[in-house]
C-alpha cells in the first residue's frame, strides 16, 4: 500500500536536500576540546618530530662502528664518557654533550643521543664494570635510535581540512604543541516530536497505555557527535501548537529542525501542511523503506526535515538524508566506516525502492558475513540495537543473493 501519490527516489531527495546545504562558519577551539569537531584547516608540522635523534631503548649510547667485531668470546671494551669539568656540565645542560671514539654514555628511552654516538646498546647485551663497558655483540649504526623527523617532518601535512577529529588527532595536536585549532561551527538543530500518544520517559511512566517519545532522544544522541542538538520535546497533534513549536525553535536560534511523527497522510498528520504554511515544502514522500513519509522543507531559509513517526523509520531517514546533509554543512570530507561482507542469506527488495537493512556482522575465517535482521514493521527498535550496521539496497536492485558482496555501514565508526 502506497500512502503517497508520488514517492521521489532517494538519490533525487538527497540531491535536493544537499542543494540547500550551507557551510557553517569557522571558529577557533582549544585542541583538547576539539574531539568530534570537523577540522577547518590543513595542519602541517611546524618542526621535526622527534626534534632530535633520540634513544628508543634504555641502554648505552655508542658509536656503532666501535662495536664491530664484538662477540661473546671476544668482547669489545668501551670507556665511560667523563662528565667531569664545568664545561662538560654546561654542555650536558644544553644537550650538547659529545662522546669520542671508544666512549659510551648511559642513556634512557626518549633522551637525546649525545653527539658522536649513532646507536644504543640494550642493557642486556653489555656489562658495565666501573667506568668500562664490556660489549658482547656488534651494533649497527642507527640501532635503537628514533631519528629526528622520523615521526613527522617539518612542514609535513599531518591532518587535512574536513577531518572528523578523533582521539589520536588530539594527541597529534599535543605532540606538535598546537593548542588552538580551526574547526567548523556546529549547527544548532532543533528536535520536535509530535503525537498525542507520546509521553516523555523522563517525566512519567505509563508504559501500558502510552508510548514513550523515543525519537527526540535517539535523534539527540545521533546529532551529538556532529551537531549541537536542541531537544524541544513533545508537541500535541494540533496544527497551531505545531506551528508555535516551529516558530519557537527558530526564535531560539536553531539553524535547522528535525520534526518526527505526523508526517503521513492521515487525519492527524499536519506537519507537511504546517511546513508549507510557514515556508515551503520541497518534497514529501521518498521511496525508501523504512521511511516513506519523509519530507523536507525550508522555513525562513532554515532546513526542516519531516521525519516518520516510527523510530526505525526515523533512524533510516536520518542515515539516508539527514546525516549526509549534516556532513555537508559541517564539511566532513571522510566517508564513514564501511566494510565489505557477504550476505549470509538472500535479502529481498523491490525495484523502485531503496531499502535500509539492519545487519549483524559475523566474523568468520572466511571473512565477514552480514546477517539481515528480519523484521516486519518499522516499530521494532530492537532491530537497531541488535544490529552492527546497515546495508543500503539500491533502488534498481531486486534484492541481494545469498553470498553476494554487500557494503556495511558500521555503527559508530
Ligand atoms: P505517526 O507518523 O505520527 O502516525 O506515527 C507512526 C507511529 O510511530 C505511531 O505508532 C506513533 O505512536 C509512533 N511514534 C510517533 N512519534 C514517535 C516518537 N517520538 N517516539 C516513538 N514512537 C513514535
Ligand atoms: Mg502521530
Amino acid at each position: 500500500m502506497k500512502l503517497f501519490r508520488t514517492l521521489i527516489p532517494l538519490d533525487e531527495a538527497l540531491k535536493t536536500v544537499l542543494s540547500y546545504a550551507k557551510r557553517t562558519e569557522i571558529e577557533e577551539f582549544r585542541f583538547d576540546d576539539a574531539l568530534n569537531r570537523v577540522l577547518a584547516e590543513d595542519v602541517c608540522s611546524p618542526a621535526d618530530s622527534p626534534p632530535f635523534d633520540r634513544a628508543a631503548m634504555d641502554g648505552y649510547a655508542i658509536k656503532g662502528e666501535d662495536s664491530f667485531g664484538a662477540s661473546q668470546n671476544n668482547p669489545v671494551f668501551l670507556r665511560k664518557k667523563s662528565r667531569r669539568g664545568e664545561k662538560e656540565k654546561e654542555k650536558e645542560k644544553e644537550n650538547e654533550i659529545e662522546i669520542g671514539e671508544g666512549e659510551y654514555l648511559h642513556i634512557q628511552t626518549g633522551m637525546q643521543l649525545p653527539k658522536g654516538s649513532n646507536a644504543v646498546v640494550m642493557l642486556e647485551y653489555a656489562k658495565e664494570r666501573g667506568t668500562e663497558l664490556e660489549l658482547f655483540k656488534p651494533v649497527t649504526p642507527g640501532k635503537n635510535v628514533s631519528f629526528k623527523g622520523e615521526d613527522v617532518k617539518k612542514g609535513e601535512e599531518v591532518l587535512k581540512e574536513g577531518r572528523l577529529l578523533r582521539a589520536h588527532d588530539i594527541g597529534m595536536f599535543a605532540s606538535l604543541f598546537k593548542t588552538k585549532v580551526k574547526v567548523y561551527k556546529r549547527a544548532k538543530v532543533g528536535i520536535i516530536s509530535t503525537g498525542d500518544e507520546l509521553l516523555d520517559p523522563k517525566e512519567s511512566f505509563e508504559g501500558e497505555k502510552k508510548i514513550a517519545d523515543v525519537n527526540s532522544y535517539v535523534l539527540e544522541a545521533l546529532l551529538k557527535k556532529i551537531a549541537s542538538p536542541y531537544r524541544i520535546g513533545i508537541v500535541r497533534d494540533d496544527y497551531e501548537e505545531i506551528k508555535n513549536a516551529i516558530r519557537f525553535s527558530l526564535e531560539e536560534g536553531c539553524d535547522g529542525l528535525l520534526i518526527s511523527g505526523g508526517s503521513s497522510v492521515g487525519k492527524r498528520d499536519f506537519i507537511a501542511d504546517v511546513v508549507e504554511d510557514l515556508g515551503k515544502l520541497v518534497f514529501h514522500g521518498v521511496a525508501i523503506r523504512p521511511g516513506e513519509p519523509t519530507g523536507f522543507g525550508v522555513i525562513n531559509n532554515k532546513p526542516v526535515f519531516v521525519l516518520p513517526g516510527y523510530p526505525v523509520a526515523t533512524i533510516s531517514a536520518f542515515e539516508m538524508l539527514v546525516r549526509p546533509f549534516l556532513y555537508a554543512i559541517h564539511g566532513v570530507k571522510e566517508p564513514r566506516g564501511k566494510i565489505f561482507a557477504m550476505a549470509s542469506k538472500k535479502i529481498p527488495s523491490a525495484v523502485g525502492r531503496t531499502d535500509f537493512v539492519r545487519v549483524k556482522l559475523l566474523c568468520t575465517e572466511n571473512g565477514y558475513y552480514a546477517e539481515p535482521i528480519r523484521v516486519s514493521g518499522s516499530g521494532i527498535l530492537s532491530s537497531m540495537t541488535k544490529s552492527d550496521g546497515f546495508v543500503v539496497i539500491e533502488e534498481n536492485k531486486e534484492g541481494v543473493e545469498e553470498g553476494e558482496k554487500v557494503e556495511v555501514n558500521v555503527w559508530e565508526w
